[in-house]
């Protein structure tokens, strides 16, 4: 009886990402090395433990459909709709989170925020 061990397993390139930016704590360190076995990020070279587990439970995958609604897939249009018909409806909405989100999507959370009379907040406040 033959065992396989890691070393006998068969190899196969990996795709590396040179100067890659960490999004998730705020530095936004630009020198990170990734290792990907097609979607899965193997390696994070120069990447602090907060960014390596950041990076390593992120895929390329599509894990979910565009949207849902009350927990069924939907299109992002029908999303767009209901959202709205929520937010219209809503006594002062919170708009939430926008960690690891861009500048330009947080200047339009904003914007909506103020839109629908609501108040804003980020994760940072926990
Ligand atoms: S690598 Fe670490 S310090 Fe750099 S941005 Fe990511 S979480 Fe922040």
């Amino acid at each position: 009886m033959t065992t396989a061990t890691p070393s006998d397993a068969p190899k196969h390139e990996l795709t590396v990402v040179h100067h890659a930016t960490c999004t998730f704590c705020g530095c936004v360190c630009d020198d990170i090395e990734l290792h990907a076995d097609h979607e899965r990020i193997v390696e994070t070279k120069r990447a602090c433990i907060l960014g390596e587990a950041w990076f390593k439970h992120h895929t390329a995958e599509r894990l979910y459909p565009d949207a849902l609604i009350d927990g069924q897939p939907a299109s992002y249009d029908e999303a767009v709709e209901v959202a709205a018909e929520i937010l219209y409806r809503a006594h002062m909405p919170l708009v939430y989170g926008l960690s690891n989100t861009t500048c330009e999507a947080q200047r339009e959370a904003v914007w909506l925020a103020e839109l629908v009379g609501g108040v804003i907040d980020s994760h940072t406040s926990l």
